[in-house]
């Protein structure tokens, strides 16, 4: 497994439906690595093994996988078949895949214990929509979240949080830096055990915004969609 805590920042770039072979090799002509933080590039899973890895600090990841072993579930991927892959990160819980798929916590728990069980990194996503900001619920939210979702298994060594407030991905919008670290610092507290996990910040971080949110003290690196295709921008978050 991957020693997380050896990285300054962590910066995850999920791709989402986007990119092709030729995208993908113009990316890694540019891509720059040569700085201390960890990246991990999540494409869509048929390109995965058209990325390169330097097993320092470039990793590949996933941006799901299936709650099953193996068996009759058509279009599914296994824990299993990411580890033949030596894909050694997947994101869990994406709010995409909450709203689109249904996805609900406790999938997201049983994900997340596959992937560990292969010391896969789950990096396991939390939200709240703006309806539930604008209620005040957030750290209700969170705490639900969190709860149900991060296994009995998990600890700040295999597994990996990543705050997402809906109303910040793919908007422009972000909460202020204020309530970024006062977020984190909830999440970091809900439980004792939760104070040494990495929690990454996602929801519009751009070149122009990654600084000042990853100088925060409770922010250990971004999860990054948009900004995360080009990669000029990309290279001046993650450095
Ligand atoms: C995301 O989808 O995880 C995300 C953070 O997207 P964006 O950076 O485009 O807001």
């Amino acid at each position: 497994m991957i020693k997380i805590l050896n990285f300054p920042s962590i910066f995850v770039a999920n791709w989402k439906l986007n990119g092709n072979i030729e995208f993908i090799n113009q990316y890694y002509q540019n891509l720059r690595t040569d700085h201390n933080n960890c990246v991990v590039i999540c494409p869509s899973s048929i390109f995965i093994n058209n990325l390169k890895t330097n097993s320092i600090n470039l990793f590949s990841g996933a941006q799901d996988v299936s709650i099953y072993q193996e068996g009759a579930y058509t279009g599914e991927l296994s824990a299993a078949m990411l580890d033949d892959n030596k894909i050694q990160f997947c994101i869990v819980g994406h709010s995409e895949r909450r709203q689109y798929f249904n996805e609900k916590n406790e999938t997201i728990n049983l994900k997340s214990m596959n992937l560990i069980k292969y010391k896969i990194i789950p990096i396991i996503c939390v939200g709240e929509t703006l309806e539930e900001k604008e209620n005040n619920v957030t750290n209700d939210v969170l705490r639900k979240q969190v709860e149900e979702c991060v296994p009995n298994i998990s600890n700040h060594e295999n597994t990996i949080i990543a705050y997402e407030p809906i109303w910040a991905i793919g908007t422009g919008l972000t909460p202020s830096l204020e309530d970024i670290e006062k977020v984190h610092d909830f999440i970091k507290n809900i439980n004792k055990k939760f104070n040494k996990y990495k929690v990454l910040y996602g929801g519009s971080v751009k070149a122009e915004n990654s600084a000042n949110i990853n100088s925060l003290k409770n922010v250990d690196g971004c999860l990054v969609g948009g900004a995360s295709l080009k990669v000029d921008e990309f290279n001046s978050i993650i450095s």
